[in-house]
């Protein structure tokens, strides 16, 4: 921690500082200079973290040296994590994992048939929402535990492990017992109870960022899930709001390098919800992967004109096959295979 104080800062309310660490159990360092004083504290910063050190007369800024995520951050580890879902191992750095299947699990015969669709793709994942956040009370809600058993009859037939949505802690143990990873979206970010609830269940989960989320925020929700024990972790761009309205998020690919930079969690991009426009997602399909991601997940559709929710974004079979085909290739050219 790093005291500033400000240039008209008394000696008085320097020593006043100074016995404040003292009493807290940690070493003022001062250097006085020409302009202004500045205090470093020695010792274990956590102790005086919570300290309201901005509240003291003559303080001008206070700089943590610490991050405070602690158990998300790089360091921490010093080596990039990999999280083996029934042998499919995201976060190797010479593996591309691709996620995929429908916006919503809407019938039997609708998952299995694109449970086949996106394994014959090249898919080693399956999506599909059970619990849908949707901006409207009146919009389809998704099956519920209805859908968590078609996803598990869906793995049953394909072998694809499953990735689903936890919107409500109440749902836990289902999800938990059906899902191969517990997916906390975009809405939930910062649902504290529900981090911490997942943070106590020995499944992979995987967190997406906010809206509103900066890369701090994503790392910090993360820390919440680690904190309680869970340390199998992923983190997710699927884009941010701006002012942007073309697009119906802004998918904010410097976040891949700035999460691997800050963290050891391996990151997935969701080009789909960030682009929100089917035509969009190709493109930046391609680029998260240039940019390294450790995954892609894509909504794919077989009639995505019928499809109960986020219809207009969902790849066409076909289409999705072909750009399997081209994320291969750039996959290669960085090393990796999918
Ligand atoms: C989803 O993946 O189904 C979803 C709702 O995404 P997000 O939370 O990113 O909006
Ligand atoms: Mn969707």
């Amino acid at each position: 921690m790093i005291i500033i104080c400000k240039p008209e800062a008394t000696d008085e309310q320097i020593a006043h500082i100074e016995d404040a660490i003292r009493k807290w159990g940690l070493k003022p360092h001062t250097s006085r200079g020409v302009e202004r004083t500045v205090i470093g504290v020695i010792g274990p910063e956590e102790r005086i973290r919570e300290k309201p050190l901005a509240a003291f007369p003559g303080v001008a800024d206070v700089t943590p040296v610490m991050k405070l995520y602690k158990l998300a951050s790089y360091e921490f580890t010093r080596k990039r994590t990999v999280i083996d879902v029934g042998g499919v191992k995201i976060g190797d750095q010479k593996k591309l994992v691709l996620m995929s299947g429908p916006c919503s699990v809407e019938s039997r015969e609708q998952i299995l048939e694109i449970a086949k669709i996106v394994k014959k793709a090249g898919a080693s994942v399956l999506r599909g929402g059970a619990f849908k956040p949707r901006t409207s009370p009146y919009a389809f809600q998704g099956l519920g535990k209805e859908g968590l058993k078609l996803l598990a009859e869906a793995r049953q037939e394909t072998g694809l492990p499953v990735i689903t949505e936890l919107m409500d802690t109440k749902d836990v143990e289902a999800v938990e017992e059906y899902a191969d990873i517990i997916q906390i979206g975009a809405r939930n970010m910062q649902n504290f109870s529900l981090l911490k609830e997942v943070g106590r269940c020995q499944k992979p989960v995987m967190l997406k960022r906010g809206m509103a989320a900066t890369i701090k925020d994503v790392l910090l929700s993360a820390e919440y899930i680690l904190s309680e024990g869970n340390m199998k972790v992923m983190l997710c761009e699927r884009g941010i709001r701006t002012f942007e309205t073309y697009t119906r998020n802004t998918l904010d690919l410097s976040a891949v390098p700035a999460l691997k930079k800050e963290s050891h969690l391996p990151v997935i991009v969701d080009p789909t919800h960030g682009a929100g426009h089917r035509d969009l997602i190709p493109t930046m399909a391609l680029a998260a992967v240039a940019a390294g991601a450790d995954g892609i997940m894509i909504e794919v559709h077989n009639d995505p004109e019928a499809a109960l929710s986020d219809g207009e974004q969902a790849m066409l079979p076909d289409k999705f096959e072909a750009l399997v085909g081209q994320m291969r290739a750039v996959a290669a050219a960085i090393g990796k295979q999918i």
